[in-house]
């Protein structure tokens, strides 16, 4: 069984989504698109609902999705320097507090769609 899955409409709809970003970055344009809310910023990170959240989780219902992602486009963690990893962590740790669980793909995963690092915060029931 997948780990993570989307439904089949919101999986279609993501996939004509990244087909018309082609190569522009969509998290490079988060603060500029008006449409978009940001739930909580910081110097360098912020964070925002997943545009097209998953539906399952670890075998389990998404009750939310949000992603923490930097203000500047880092394409992994290893990557952030010290100022980055601070903000970052403070949001892990806020979050995590709240009962999100926390999982960012590696580069090189297959699975990672947009470059930009982002990193999922994931409430399952
Ligand atoms: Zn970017």
């Amino acid at each position: 069984m997948a780990m993570a899955a989307r439904d089949t409409q919101v999986q279609s709809d993501y996939q004509d989504y990244l087909a018309e970003l082609g190569d522009a970055c969509p998290f490079c344009q988060l603060r500029d698109n008006e449409s978009e809310q940001i739930l909580d910023e910081t110097d360098h990170c912020m964070v925002v609902h997943a545009k097209f959240p998953y539906e399952r989780w670890d075998s389990h219902t998404v009750d939310d999705h949000l992603m923490i992602v930097p203000i500047h486009h880092y394409v992994a963690v290893h990557e952030f320097d010290d100022a980055v990893s601070a903000d970052f962590m403070t949001l892990v740790k806020l979050y995590e507090s709240r009962g999100y669980s926390v999982y960012a793909r590696a580069a090189n995963n297959p699975s990672k769609t947009i470059r930009h690092q982002h990193t999922h915060l994931i409430k399952i029931s």
